[in-house]
């Protein structure tokens, strides 16, 4: 044990129940193995309300740490070891513009109800949860697509299209009866010319890391590795979804990994995600299972989380001098309204 995990194992101890430390799977092993919770997005939000200590220190980006602020009891406090670890994906819905594009939408009466993948800020969250929607996470996000689409005339989902034409494939959505929105900085391009009426339309975001793995990819992997299973996570291009065998969220990805080393010693698995979850994976299924990642993808901000910074954060709260994370009360209503919908539709 080096002195960082030491001293951090020391403060966890002198804390004991006054601390909480959750963590997404995609964090680095170091920090991951500090962490009292870890899931996927869904698991964390569902996991927060039912958290008693003082302090939540959350390993995650920045989206993350807002959602558990929203979801903590009155007085508990959120803190993040990096706050300047951001998805680049949630920033590509300013709730400014999302607001506008709604109204646009809107105009004519018919009724468009958001859902907003839960990689977006605050703000945006707050707007979708004005505007009658809700949050989803890639666990959930078939049961909320169909949910959303039993509202009203209309979804917009944002803002991640990969993510929305994966699940609308799921549930039998041809691409016809969807579109992908044309923007710009001030609203809809030439709205008169887009075809609004569809039920689906998607914002045009997408998470450049996913994003970043090919469909050929897909073929080389089958090619090098004869009879080996190929699965990805959703955010990927659909056509990549399209040539493997099973896709799915990081918690889907994980009972894979486990289920091959059970069933199938000695298989291959092809896995398109952040390498992170790849790597960890890999080792803790390492001589039943080949775990390998199909292409190169990490995230930068995944990444800003370190071992020092936890220890950094954990010596501020047991000194009383942390400054946890905080929400604009005006945003909290309706930002929370989105996500406690999510939580309601799935049975939580
Ligand atoms: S991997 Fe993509 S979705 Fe996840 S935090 Fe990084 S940019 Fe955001």
């Amino acid at each position: 044990m080096n002195d960082i995990t030491a001293a951090v194992a020391a403060l966890k101890e002198q804390l004991g129940d006054r601390l909480c430390i959750m963590g997404h799977h995609y964090q680095n092993d170091a920090v991951v193995a500090h962490c009292d919770v870890t899931g996927d997005s869904l698991e964390l939000a569902r996991r927060v309300p039912g958290v008693d200590a003082e302090h939540i220190v959350f390993c995650g980006v920045f989206f993350m740490g807002e959602s558990a602020a929203l979801l903590a009891k009155p007085g508990q406090a959120v803190h993040l070891p990096e706050p300047g670890a951001d998805c680049m994906m949630s920033l590509m819905t300013p709730a400014g513009l999302a607001r506008r594009v709604l109204e646009q939408l809107t105009a004519t009466g018919r009724r468009v109800v958001p859902l907003a993948y839960v990689n977006t800020t605050l703000g945006l969250k707050a707007v979708v949860g004005e505007y009658g929607g809700a949050v989803c996470t890639s666990a959930n996000a078939e049961t909320m697509l169909r949910w959303a689409l039993d509202q009203g005339d209309g979804v917009l989902f944002l803002p991640d299209k990969h993510l929305g034409r994966n699940t609308a494939q799921k549930l039998g959505l041809a691409p016809d009866r969807q579109h992908i929105l044309r923007l710009n900085g001030h609203g809809l391009i030439n709205p008169e010319s887009q075809p609004l009426e569809r039920p689906l339309l998607l914002w045009p975001g997408c998470c450049a890391i996913h994003a970043q793995l090919k469909p050929g990819q897909a073929a080389a992997a089958r090619a090098a590795h004869p009879g080996c299973r190929v699965v990805a996570h959703p955010e990927c291009r659909p056509e990549l979804i399209e040539r493997c065998d099973a896709a799915g969220s990081t918690s889907f990805l994980i009972k894979e990994a486990a289920r091959l080393a059970e069933e199938a010693p000695g298989s291959t698995l092809i896995i398109g995600t952040e390498n992170n979850l790849v790597d960890r994976l890999a080792a803790r299924h390492k001589g039943r299972c080949h775990v390998l990642s199909l292409g190169r993808a990490i995230c930068p901000d995944m990444a800003k989380v370190t071992e020092a910074k936890l220890l950094a954060t954990l010596t501020a709260i047991a000194h009383g001098t942390a400054e946890p994370l905080t929400v604009e009360a005006a945003l909290c209503g309706p930002a929370r309204r989105s996500l406690t919908r999510m939580l309601e539709v799935c049975g939580q």
